[in-house]
């Protein structure tokens, strides 16, 4: 069939890293005719190299791209991930879940937490995450896909992956160039652009070779060649809001049994990730380079390891933050080029996966419709915005005073659209949701209870239920803790899983 005179021919992706293969794969999978797509990236530059957790609409991806999940997990050494464990984060000496699904099925009109509330008041002792069957499972170092049958507490789970960022950029990368996708080795030293318009034309290697384009996915991460060095996009930065703006990440030997979730311990000037894949456990030291050195940073992320390290630590650095446009003229910025927000919940392949999905929903011809560019922009400002609200929300809700970082979180002024889910929630329990959220009511729920912002007050509406929660909960908690049992261990699972094919 005859393409449009105006249709984009050609795409030069910029970078190799997460973001560069994710969008070559996608791209390679949707344009199956008619427009060629060329990816350049520089070995001796590199790639960030950390991002092993995720949240679980990557699996939706994986499937879009019909990626076999056994080959996944071998190709990439993943495990699974129910949720996160935090540590110390809303007082020292405490830890809370935060799963992946909802708390138990819904059983009644008033959400189960008002339950639970309830039967607190009444003498109840068990945490909420107790009515979690992702919990339950990881508590037991358990793991099976969720049932189809949505009578079964099987059903209410969800799960997302750990992996090796690295084996993913390569696992894609085969993908993508089996799909027809060319990759350059070179440096690019040079962005062409028209002279009236500022539209980028094309790229200039170290080696004087120049590949030219009419669409461009910048996926140069933190450097952000073409949003930022060539069309000065500008950026927000969030680190009033989102202070830690450091990382030394290190690996270590796996050491007792295979976690199914990520975990997150509050340190002084920040927080450390525990990342559990098949062969090594990814840590990482996140913090606020303000209230600790990075020697400090490195030896303390060095001593808290569970097993014996492999290798030493590695730095980075970034502003917590967002591009002020993510598409401007004929470059989409995708990846760490469109903006950070550091890696507490597991976002950025997320917004990678989400930046990708826009620009296939929108996808332009040559006359780059500044309809489809705002349309673009508009959504991606409200997917960063309400992702930062969520991430404030644990550094906001602290009772920690044991160190400078803690004191200043929770002083610190809050976005009003943050504000006002932590008052509405305080007062009565309500979990309101404006926009559209990546997190839904469970995920802010576990991090309010988690973080002790207790709500003063009930739904008004249990008192006209008539219903006594608490047999209820209790039979929830049991059936939950005798179906986790009953499952393979993590380890098993994912032995048998890729063993099988
Ligand atoms: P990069 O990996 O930096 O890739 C950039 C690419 O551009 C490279 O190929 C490089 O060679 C190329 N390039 C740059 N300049 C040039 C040039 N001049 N010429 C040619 N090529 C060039 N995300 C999660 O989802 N979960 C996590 O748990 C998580 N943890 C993180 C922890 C930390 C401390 C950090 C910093 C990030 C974390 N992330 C996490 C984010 C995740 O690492 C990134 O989103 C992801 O790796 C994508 O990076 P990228 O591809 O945009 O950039």
């Amino acid at each position: 069939m005859d393409q449009s005179p105006h249709a984009i021919r050609s795409i030069l992706i910029v970078g190799g890293g997460t973001a560069g293969w994710m969008t070559a794969a996608a791209l390679a999978n949707t344009l199956r005719q008619g427009c060629t797509i060329t990816l350049v990236e520089s070995e001796e530059i590199g790639t960030v190299g950390v991002g092993e957790a995720t949240i679980p609409p990557i699996r939706a991806f994986n499937q879009t791209l019909g990626i076999d999940e056994r080959d996944f997990l071998r190709e990439t050494k993943g495990s699974f991930k129910l949720g996160i464990e935090f540590v110390n984060w809303g007082r020292q000496g405490h830890r809370y879940f935060h799963p992946f699904g909802p708390y138990g099925r819904a059983f009644d009109t008033v959400g189960l937490h008002h339950y639970w509330l309830r039967a607190r008041e009444q003498g109840e002792t068990a945490p909420l995450c107790d009515h979690s069957m992702a919990w339950a499972m990881a508590r037991q170092n358990r793991f099976a896909p969720p049932s189809p049958d949505p009578r079964s507490v099987l059903s209410t789970f969800d799960y997302a992956y750990h992996f090796d960022a690295g084996l993913y950029a390569r696992f894609l990368r085969s993908y993508a160039e089996a799909r027809g996708v060319l990759r350059v080795e070179g440096k690019v030293a040079a962005v062409r652009q028209h002279w009236e318009t500022g539209f980028v034309t094309g790229v200039t290697l170290e080696d004087g070779r120049d590949l030219d384009a009419d669409l461009f996915v910048d996926c140069s991460g933190f450097r952000g060649l073409l949003i930022e060095g060539a069309l000065k996009a500008g950026y927000q930065d969030w680190t009033h809001w989102l202070p830690c703006d450091r990382a030394a990440a290190m690996s270590c030997e796996n050491a007792g049994p295979l976690t199914p979730y990520t975990r997150s311990t509050a340190q002084e000037a920040g927080w450390q990730w525990r990342i559990p894949l098949q062969h090594r456990t990814g840590n990482g030291y996140v913090y606020c380079s303000q209230f600790l050195s990075d020697d400090d940073a490195a030896t303390r992320l060095s001593q808290r390891l569970d097993g014996k390290a492999l290798g030493d630590p590695r730095p980075l650095r970034f502003v917590t933050g967002r591009r002020n446009s993510f598409w401007t003229k004929n470059v989409v910025a995708i990846g760490l080029s469109s903006g950070f927000m550091e890696p507490l919940e597991s976002t950025s392949i997320h917004l990678i996966q989400a930046g990708i999905a826009k620009l296939i929903a929108l996808f332009p011809d040559r006359s780059f419709d500044p309809l489809v560019i705002e349309e673009y922009n508009r959504i991606a400002v409200n997917e960063f915005e309400r992702i930062r609200d969520f991430l404030i929300l644990h550094y906001k809700l602290t009772e920690r005073s044991d160190s400078e970082l803690w004191r200043y979180c929770a002083a610190m002024d809050i976005p009003d659209t943050l504000a006002t889910k932590i008052e509405h929630f305080r007062r009565n329990g309500r979990l309101i949701q404006r926009d559209a959220d990546l997190f839904g009511p469970p995920s802010w729920l576990a991090v309010h209870i988690g973080q002790f912002n207790t709500p003063r007050g009930n739904d008004p509406l249990i008192d006209y239920r008539g219903v006594d929660g608490r047999e209820w909960l209790g039979k929830l908690r049991a059936a939950m803790q005798a179906e986790a049992a009953r499952l393979p261990t993590h380890e098993d699972f994912i032995t048998q899983a890729i063993g099988s094919r």
